[in-house]
């Protein structure tokens, strides 16, 4: 037996260590299932490069909870360590790591929430036991020994009895950790961290029901088989070739990474690089909705299988954070600040290496079946909107499959759409206007109008839409978007019909004169045009730029921020329109502003705007009108 003195400068770094990684604790088994698979792994590397002449077998990772003991045991069948190694790889490179590790972590990696990402190792074993040993044996077949130490820099080193190679780690579980020694609560930290590494990792066992033998009565029982419990799947999809998998088994594997989700993804992007960096996995295209908040199951990375975080940001960019899936590298460098990690060369290459995969998927998509591809587009068009607004490149990329549909349902691309309306829709700057509604039932009125005009026009209803139709214009020359509420659609019609009154100048300003006395109080800015006679006597409609500013408001930035824009309207005067030849030819007061109060409410009430007592009295004047 030998005695010593474990080599570090801190006398005593265990409680540190506990204190320090305390909100980390529970990644304590993540590392020792790591090391216990890494040293599995390693045997099976040297068995097949003949440099170990042992049997490899079968190995499993066993978990083992001795409640009597108070005791957590992790056994592996790997490689082993004998003496000179335990003495090398434990007490000198497994300490000056952790001392290491807390040299450089102690003042400013508690903020920034990447310590359970960073592995302590072997030594996060002392966050939750009072005394941890090693019983160990060498596949080289030279003696087992044992390891044993208190949480004060000594150790004991002895040699054991262990007839089978391999390693077990005995934590004594500490009385403040006393939870780890709950079968439940092991086997949640194994299915969080665990789930889907590469060695069948053993919790107990658990009863297998087999079937009936032939000729089994009714209600005989039937018969039942005790199997060992492997809580992980040591072979997931995304460690498979792509060839080796049909559309069944992603979804499988999708409802293995989210049993609580119900509904099937849309469609799924295989990832697989080795080189510049080495990158797995797979990222499905969820059914969203338009609603933005963030989601509970989210992009998984893992290391090697082994499960790091479910928090990508830095790694997958903004928009694609929406999808779900999995993504394993070694290459990412999680040992450091989400900050420093963005601006990483390596994760920039990952990142852009994503955004590339994930359009060309859409690409292909787009291309083998346009039609399905069009079905989907209101699940997906929230994250194509959002990363043609977020990235340059998927913004060139997306050119080729981002879809405009009309409120009719017609999906055109940006080129189709722009031959389709490039000589009926330019507006008197000749810039190409293209008309759109951002809600269907609420903009009704003024899109049947437009649409009795000929027009074509979109329904682009994402809450990011705004923004993106800003972009579209900066890119893009001399087109503008122009909501269908909004004044541009005078303005196309004036220059497509040009501006033949009925009324002349003289009468034009008198109507003026009348419609205001009666409407001073509302702020709306009233203005006369020659429109359609079959139109709306009066409309109210936004400066676009105005409503542009508040859509904007709505989902962040556009200025004016904290506080509401004021709505502004104008009312449009139909000059054309017959009611309002009769508001003019009206001889009595109060039939003239009685006509005018119906006209405004009536533009009120298709833009949506007519409620409380104004709604109240309209109701009351249309009975006096038609009884
Ligand atoms: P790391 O795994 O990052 O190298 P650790 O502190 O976890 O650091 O472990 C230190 C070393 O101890 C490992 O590199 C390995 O050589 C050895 N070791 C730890 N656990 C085992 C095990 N279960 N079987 C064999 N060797 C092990």
């Amino acid at each position: 037996m030998e005695k010593g003195k474990i080599n570090v400068s801190v006398d005593n770094i265990f409680p540190l260590i506990k204190k320090f990684l305390y909100s980390d604790q529970e990644i304590f088994l993540r590392e020792l299932v790591s090391n216990a698979t890494d040293a599995t792994l390693k045997l099976k590397h040297l068995c097949n490069i003949g440099e170990s002449t042992a049997e490899y077998g079968n190995p499993q990772i066993e978990i083992k909870i001795n409640e009597k003991d108070n005791t957590l045991h992790i056994i592996d069948q790997g490689i082993g360590m004998s003496e000179e190694e335990v003495k090398k790889y434990i007490n000198e490179v497994a300490f000056s790591g952790a001392e290491e590790f807390l040299d450089k972590y102690k003042d400013d990696a508690k903020d920034s929430g990447i310590i359970g990402h960073f592995g302590l190792g072997f030594y996060s074993a002392f966050m939750v036991a009072d005394k941890v040993e090693i019983l160990t044996k060498s596949h080289a077949e030279t003696p087992a020994v044992h390891w044993s130490c208190d949480g004060s820099p000594e150790f004991v080193l002895e040699t054991a009895d262990k007839a089978d190679r391999g390693t077990e780690i005995i934590l004594h579980i500490s009385e403040d950790s006393k939870d780890y020694l709950e079968k439940g609560k092991i086997r949640g930290l194994l299915e969080k961290y665990n789930k889907f590494m590469p060695i069948p990792i053993k919790l107990g066992m658990r009863t297998e029901t087999l079937p009936k033998p032939e000729g089994a009565k009714e209600d005989d029982p039937a018969p039942t088989k005790e199997v060992d419990d492997i809580v992980n799947n040591p072979n997931p999809a995304w460690t498979k070739s792509p060839s080796d998998l049909e559309e069944q088994d992603y979804k499988n594997f999708y409802r293995e990474l989210y049993p609580m989700q119900f509904e099937e993804p849309l469609f799924n992007i295989h990832l697989n690089v080795d080189y510049p960096f080495n990158l797995t996995g797979i990222l499905y295209f969820p059914k969203l909705s338009n609603d933005l908040n963030i989601q509970k199951d989210r992009i998984q990375l893992y290391q090697n299988q082994v499960f790091v975080t479910d928090n990508v940001e830095g790694i997958v960019p903004e928009f694609l954070t929406m999808l779900r899936g999995v993504i394993d590298s070694p290459d990412i460098p999680l040992n450091v600040s989400r900050s420093y990690l963005q601006a990483d060369g390596a994760v920039k290459k990952i990142s852009s290496y994503i955004t590339r995969k994930v359009a060309d998927k859409l690409t292909t998509l787009f291309k083998e079946d346009r039609k399905a591809f069009e079905e989907k587009w209101n699940d997906i068009k929230v994250v194509i909107e959002y990363g043609m607004l977020s990235e340059e490149k998927f913004f060139e990329k997306a050119e080729k499959f981002a879809l405009y549909p009309t409120v009719d349902g017609t999906y055109y691309t940006y080129e189709e759409l722009e031959a389709k309306i490039k000589d009926t829709h330019t507006d008197k700057d000749d810039k190409l206007v293209f008309l759109y509604a951002s809600q269907a039932e609420e903009q009704h009125s003024y899109i049947e109008s437009a649409k009795e005009k000929g027009y074509t026009i979109l329904l682009l209803d994402s809450p990011i839409v705004p923004h993106l139709l800003q972009k579209l214009e900066s890119s893009k020359e001399k087109i503008s978007f122009a909501r269908v509420d909004s004044d541009a659609v005078e303005n196309l019609i004036k220059k497509e019909e040009g501006s033949i009154s009925k009324l002349d100048e003289a009468q034009v300003t008198a109507l003026k004169e009348k419609v205001e006395g009666v409407v001073k109080d509302t702020g709306y800015i009233i203005q006369t045009e020659a429109l359609s006679s079959d139109g709306l006597p009066f409309m109210l409609t936004e400066p676009e730029f105005m409503r542009r500013m508040k859509d904007m408001q709505k989902t962040g930035g556009g200025g004016f921020m904290g506080q509401n824009m004021p709505d502004m309207y104008n009312l449009v005067i139909n000059t054309n329109h017959e009611l309002v030849s009769q508001i003019l030819e009206t001889k009595t007061n109060k039939k003239r502003e009685k006509l005018i109060r119906q006209a405004l409410d009536l533009a009120k009430l298709s833009k949506g705007v007519l409620k409380g007592a104004d709604l109240s009295s309209f109701i009351k004047r249309s009975v006096d009108l038609i009884k």
